[in-house]
């Protein structure tokens, strides 16, 4: 576990937050500008290189703050460019980031828990149950050691992040309120100046956060929904249960009528051989979707040990795509990247630490899939 030193960790403050800090120092506040600069553009962790302010406020800084991200455990660079790190986090677990570069875009999937709670049938992450929410600081710490990762330049030209998915390990809006403030820094031109319509929200369906996002911050949003029924539904994703269908794309058209101009809700699915895949699925989800203004992306399943499922063919991926196609639908199936670091979509692992023996050792995820089928770790997360 990281060690506490006491000091206020400026990584994770947003704008507001951060003249709120320089105020109740006695400082002006637009301090925060100058500060958030050297932090977020220039990867600058250390208060002495900052060169535009005073050595009184640099010592003032040092006695009672800090910047201080997660720790980089590994970073890999898979043959296709796509990046993956393995960052560890206060609560002892890891967690991972991965980056993906295509064409201009370059995406960033950023996690948002330690383990996760909902135990969705197909996931790894939630097969490791819940470690801890991640702090603001270790969201955007996640940008930050990427974008440090790549040079930090502030250009807006040549930038490596491009866009941002809250993808990774967890359910964002479960870490509602460090989730929030990590997407504000991401938007915020002193941060990462990220778009709006560039910083994605991907969701199971906790629908009265769903509400209380359009309330806070316009971003787009990902709804994980992997199964066109109820009865399915329940099985794959149990949130469900609490929240079913109807009430979810309810809320889920509530949101980006709210945040008006053309904007569209992506609805991730995850393609399970002879479970969610057959023409039947695809005409439920047609109608499911009727009235819904989306984008679909198809997601074919990467298997790991034990999961129980299968990925389809590609015969019936392609026979599900143009079914949707056909009824009128944007619809693109997701290639997969970074397979030989593990960084596919749905191979997200991290290390999630034993909530019941923390004190004692690591749940090491990858060691447990290699030592029972000798095979290499892999799971699914969407
Ligand atoms: S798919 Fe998402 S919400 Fe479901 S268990 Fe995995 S991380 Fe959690």
């Amino acid at each position: 576990m990281t060690q506490s030193t006491g000091k206020t960790n400026l990584l994770g403050l947003t704008q507001e937050e951060l003249e709120q800090f320089f105020e109740q120092i006695g400082e002006k506040r637009f301090r925060a500008g100058q500060i958030m600069k050297w932090i977020h553009h220039f990867g600058v962790d250390d208060f002495d290189a900052m060169t535009n302010i005073g050595k009184a406020l640099r010592e003032k800084l040092k006695a009672s703050a800090e910047i201080r991200g997660p720790e980089v455990v590994s970073e890999d660079i898979s043959s296709d460019g796509t990046r993956k790190w393995v960052v560890r986090v206060a609560s002892g677990s890891c967690v991972e980031t991965v980056y993906i570069p295509q064409g201009s875009r370059g995406t960033l999937c950023v996690s948002s828990q330690a383990g996760c709670a909902l135990d969705c049938s197909f996931c790894s992450t939630g097969k490791q149950g819940f470690n801890s929410d991640l702090t603001a600081a270790e969201i955007i710490g996640q940008v930050w050691i990427a974008n440090k990762s790549f040079g930090t330049i502030p250009a807006k030209i040549d930038r490596a992040i491009t866009n941002v998915v809250m993808m990774g390990m967890g359910e964002p809006l479960l870490n509602f309120d460090n989730v929030v403030a990590a997407m504000k820094i991401m938007m915020d031109d002193l941060g990462y100046g990220i778009s709006k319509r560039k910083v994605t929200l991907s969701t199971s369906g906790v629908v009265p956060m769903i509400d209380k996002l359009a309330e806070v911050i316009d971003v787009s949003l990902a709804l994980s929904l992997h199964a066109p029924n109820d009865e399915l539904r329940n099985k794959l994703v149990p949130i469900n249960k609490k929240y079913p269908l109807e009430m979810l794309l309810a809320a889920c058209k509530r949101y980006i009528s709210r945040l008006g101009e053309k904007r569209v809700l992506t609805i991730e699915y995850t393609l399970l051989k002879d479970v969610n895949d057959t023409p039947q699925h695809a005409d439920e989800m047609i109608a499911l979707l009727k009235d819904v203004p989306c984008k679909i992306n198809l997601i074919p399943f990467n298997p790991f040990p034990h999961s129980g499922y299968e990925r389809p063919s590609n015969n019936a991926i392609r026979r599900f795509q143009d079914l949707l196609h056909k009824a009128g639908h944007n619809v693109t199936v997701r290639t997969t990247r970074g397979e030989d670091i593990d960084a596919a979509c749905g191979q997200l692992v991290g290390q999630v630490m034993d909530r019941t023996r923390r004190s004692e050792r690591y749940i090491a995820v990858r060691q447990l899939n290699s030592e029972t089928d000798a095979a290499s770790s892999a799971a699914n997360r969407t």
